[in-house]
């Protein structure tokens, strides 16, 4: 089994890691593996899904070339610092150069303790990593930056949870697993110098560009704020709840990282939180750009040490760390706002669409309409036919006085009907994966053994523009009995 690993994070000073390798398992299974995503690294699925890749994706086996290390980062967690977290259930294999010549990292999740674990068994339970796989998959077919999952492992041991569950293992596939909280590992401890080889490792890895910059630690700065005010817009247009936007678990890639207790929303409404432990709603729907812009004030926090040598002065430092977390706000406002153009059908920007847009999303809320269905069935009526999408409303009348609105706007442009309805639904999904869904799927997998129902939620959200016949229950929002409104952190 040929992995051509290589190991440039291991390369970093000791001090950013530990050396541990994964940690054996009874009698490891393979559950899934992702045949595609195998292709794009250049790995052979079918030596990958045989009895030797098995064991290295259990971590029973550590493959030629790779050099097992756990990665050492902080991070603010619901508000509070934590100066030491790190990976206390995950072990970097190393990083492949994929087919596209972008370098990813290959890491075990739930493979065993490390120097970081504290309290924690260092495993995971094969609920929430069949749901990181399934949902990670899901964002990644939608077009939105996203870790990936490349295969889920039974372990063939239980763990003890509340109850005793079955293990598993993840292999997360991720630009890099840099986090805000990695940066913040450093700074607290005084370390300027540490902030420094990571920021210049993380340019070389994900922002090459700032690193030709005169001021290149302001255009790291620059270029993460820019990644993740595209990456929220992105987030806020599927309905997407992370649930626990730590500062540990927001990449500097500006990739979607560490999929938790996240959901989709159903019925439209900022305030909707399901995280168990999220109790005050700081993660909720409605809050995520506004935290992320705290979360990357921490990135500039810990950045400081490095700007100051950058600018010449600390105040100087400041305005430009200021200046370039002003620049998030309205980033994030020009994409979500060219995202809601293109999901409403508009091809040119006029300017009351702003304003068009956030009164369909007061009548939805008014009106319990679910998000995803609403606009997927906006698309039909942009074909001539209302009658699908203005059922989703309580009262449907709300969604026919926004119509004549939203009619005389599209008249502006010159669009055929059906062109105008297929573009739409290029970009207003079908298919998310409905947490009453999801569970369905993780119970028949952790109950019964049976993969049948993740492998058919997997195949509709893989291909969520397209309307297929025979996938009609994964369309429909929850029924009042079948609604999940809470989920749990499930580690
Ligand atoms: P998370 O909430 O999954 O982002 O994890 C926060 C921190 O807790 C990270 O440092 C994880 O490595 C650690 N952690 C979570 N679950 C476990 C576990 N079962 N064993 C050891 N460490 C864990
Ligand atoms: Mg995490």
């Amino acid at each position: 089994m040929q992995f051509r690993f290589e190991n440039t994070y291991a390369r970093l000073p000791e001090r950013f890691f530990a050396r541990v390798n994964p940690t054996r398992v009874a009698a490891p299974r393979l559950l899934k593996l992702n045949v595609e995503l195998a292709r794009q690294l250049g790995l052979d699925a079918e030596q990958l899904a045989g009895p030797e890749g098995v064991e290295i994706l259990a971590g029973n086996r550590v493959a030629a070339g790779s050099e097992p290390l756990a990665e050492a980062y902080a991070g603010h967690q619901f508000g509070h610092f934590v100066p030491q977290l790190g990976d206390g259930r995950a072990n970097l294999l190393g990083e492949l150069v994929g087919r596209d010549g972008v370098r990813y990292d290959i890491q075990l999740k739930g493979s065993g303790p490390t120097p970081f674990s504290r309290r924690g068994d260092g495993r995971a339970a094969v609920g929430p990593v069949l749901r990181e796989y399934l949902v990670s998959e899901a964002m990644a077919a939608m077009g939105i930056p996203t870790t990936r999952s490349l295969a889920a492992v039974a372990t063939g041991e239980e763990i003890m949870r509340e109850v005793p569950l079955p293990g598993a293992v993840l292999t997360r596939v991720a630009a890099s697993h840099l986090r805000v909280g990695t940066f913040e590992y450093f700074a607290a401890q005084g370390d300027a110098h540490g902030v420094q080889t990571l920021a210049d490792y993380a340019m070389a890895r994900h922002y090459p560009e700032a690193a030709q910059a005169e001021r290149k630690y302001r255009a790291f700065l620059d270029g993460v704020i820019a990644r993740q005010a595209r990456l929220m817009a992105q987030w806020m247009m599927v309905g997407f709840v992370h649930g626990v936007m730590n500062t540990d678990n927001t990449s500097i890639s500006g990739e979607t990282i560490d999929y938790g207790p996240c959901a989709f929303m159903e019925a439209y409404h900022p305030a909707t939180v399901f995280s168990s432990i999220d109790r005050n709603g700081r993660y909720a729907y409605g809050n995520q750009p506004r935290i992320m812009l705290w979360n990357l004030t921490r990135l500039a926090e810990a950045m400081l040490p490095v700007m100051v040598e950058e600018w010449g002065s600390q105040e100087a430092a400041l305005a430009s760390a200021t200046e370039a977390l002003q620049g998030f706000a309205p980033q994030f406002e020009a994409a979500q706002l060219a995202l809601l153009r293109r999901k409403l059908g508009l091809f040119t920007a006029g300017d009351g669409d702003l304003a068009l847009a956030q009164n369909l999303l007061e009548r939805m809320a008014a009106n319990e309409a679910d998000f995803t269905l609403t606009l997927r069935r906006l698309c039909d009526a942009a074909a001539g036919d209302d009658a699908r999408v203005r059922a989703l409303f309580a009262a449907p009348a709300a969604f026919d006085a926004w119509a004549v609105q939203w009619r005389a706007r599209l008249d502006s442009e010159h669009v055929a009907a059906g062109e105008r309805a297929a573009a739409m639904r290029a970009v207003n999904p079908v298919y998310i994966p409905r947490n009453h869904m999801v569970e369905t799927a993780l119970n028949a997998a952790v109950m019964r053994e049976d993969l049948g129902p993740f492998e058919e939620l997997l195949g509709a959200v893989s291909r969520p523009y397209e309307e297929r016949a025979g996938l009609e229950r994964f369309v429909v929002p929850a029924r009042p009995e079948e609604r999940v409104l809470a989920t749990f952190c499930g580690t």
